[in-house]
């Protein structure tokens, strides 16, 4: 008769203890209690949450990197690092879960007129951040059933830069762009549907709340038969950010109008009309139509400011990749000496102060204005070098077809 051995171990029967018999293999005593044991320490980690993997960059390491391509806007970086900031810690803390006092997430709204670098600012933070991050834009969600897309789609771009690890996405950060374009017309709740205004605001609502959202995986309209995804936007970091024209009324109406008491504040502080966001609190935005509800829901409030021309400058010359360093590196493949005078500067400058476009004007004016160049200067071995000053900007500028394109 044929030796009964462990086919694990490769015991003899005589060998062990108790030997148990399959239909076509034995197990030994000892490797019964091995693959017990193994089977336990699969059971644990399970169990502890994983650490979240990532590294703590501290508010003032997290402008510091702002700052290499951010002008300005300091109130904005303050709010946005620390707001960044404390949900790591959030994040690290969830790992621990006896603490009794819970941190909050804190959403944010930033408020900006348009083109002062308020997605700029959530692009980059994304660049320095080890969590997925993905912009939204506010202006095509509509509320479940319309035309457009259903505000799950968010989570669907999250879920993508997270690469579909649900446990990354759901320690994400979102930014809505646009936000205000969802504000109720009138202050006055309308009886009849608004179907891209305040539906959307209450669809938001749920996801900045926290809640378990079954979101379909490649995005698209949801079908019966589709597999989904369950996401808890519990722990998921919501910064929205928009213009709000026409909110300096409100503002002013509000620090005009208020009781004393409330004035103080700006007591012997002259308000600077020049700059009313920067005053901006969430009543005025609640006149200007955002839900109360939707407001509650983003409890940090912050503001942009405008950029004038000095601003405008530094954007033009000064960040790591600034636009004249672009042109001056793409020249530079040419075997071309591009250089920015500072009168040349200043006339693009002013181009871009006179047609209002903040810094998203500047690019614009520079293709305007160095276009030329661009198509004439490969072909052409005998130009070593080429100096934008004022002449040359005006010249350039003049024959462009910038001015029409604005119209357009
Ligand atoms: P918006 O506030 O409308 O979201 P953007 O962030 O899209 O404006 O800004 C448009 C472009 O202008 C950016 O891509 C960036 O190149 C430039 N820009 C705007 N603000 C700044 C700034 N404060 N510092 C550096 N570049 C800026």
């Amino acid at each position: 008769m044929a030796q009964v051995t462990c086919s694990f171990c490769g015991r003899n029967k005589k060998d062990v203890d108790l030997m148990v018999s399959g239909i076509s293999a034995h197990i030994c005593n000892f490797c019964i209690d091995q693959a017990y044991q193994i089977l336990g320490e699969e059971e644990k980690t399970k169990k502890t949450p994983k650490s979240p993997k990532f590294k703590l960059k501290k508010p003032k390491e997290l402008t510091e990197y702002l700052n290499q391509y951010v002008i300005g806007q300091y109130d904005a970086k303050k709010v946005l690092t620390v707001a960044v900031y404390n949900h790591y810690k959030r994040l690290l803390q969830k790992s621990n879960e006896e603490d009794e006092i819970r941190i909050e997430k804190s959403n944010i709204i930033m408020v900006g007129d348009t083109g002062t670098g308020k997605t700029y600012l959530a692009k980059t933070l994304a660049r320095v951040l080890e969590v997925p991050f993905c912009i939204a834009d506010a202006t095509v969600l509509t509320e479940a059933g319309y035309v457009g897309e259903d505000v799950e789609s968010i989570l669907t771009r999250l879920l993508q830069a997270a690469d579909y690890n649900l446990e990354a996405a759901e320690r994400g950060i979102v930014y809505i762009d646009e936000i205000d374009k969802i504000a109720r017309k009138s202050d006055n709740p309308s009886i009849t549907r608004d179907v891209s205004g305040e539906g959307v605001q209450q669809a938001l609502l749920k996801l900045l709340e926290g809640t378990v959202v079954n979101v379909p995986p490649q995005g698209g309209r949801k079908h019966p038969d589709q597999k989904m995804i369950a996401v808890n936007t519990e722990n998921i970091l919501f910064i929205c950010g928009g213009a709000f024209d026409g909110i300096g009324r409100h503002i002013a109406r509000r620090l005009n109008t208020q009781p004393l008491g409330f004035n103080k504040m700006y007591e012997g502080q002259q308000v600077d009309r020049s700059n009313l966001l920067q005053y901006v609190t969430a009543q005025d935005l609640k006149s200007f139509g955002l839900i109360p509800e939707l407001i509650g829901r983003l409890p940090v409030v912050t503001h942009l400011d405008p950029l004038d021309k000095e601003a405008l400058k530094s954007i033009l010359t000064e960040p790591k990749n600034a636009l004249t360093k672009q042109y001056i590196k793409l020249m530079e493949m040419e075997g071309v000496n591009l250089i920015f005078e500072e009168s040349g500067i200043d006339y693009i400058v002013e181009k871009a102060m006179e047609y209002n476009l903040g810094a998203r004007g500047l690019r614009s004016i520079c293709e305007a204005i160095i276009t030329d160049a661009m198509y004439e200067l490969p072909s052409d071995d005998t130009i070593k070098e080429l100096t934008i000053d004022a002449k040359y900007a005006r010249q350039q500028f003049d024959k462009s077809k910038f001015k029409k394109l604005q119209v357009a």
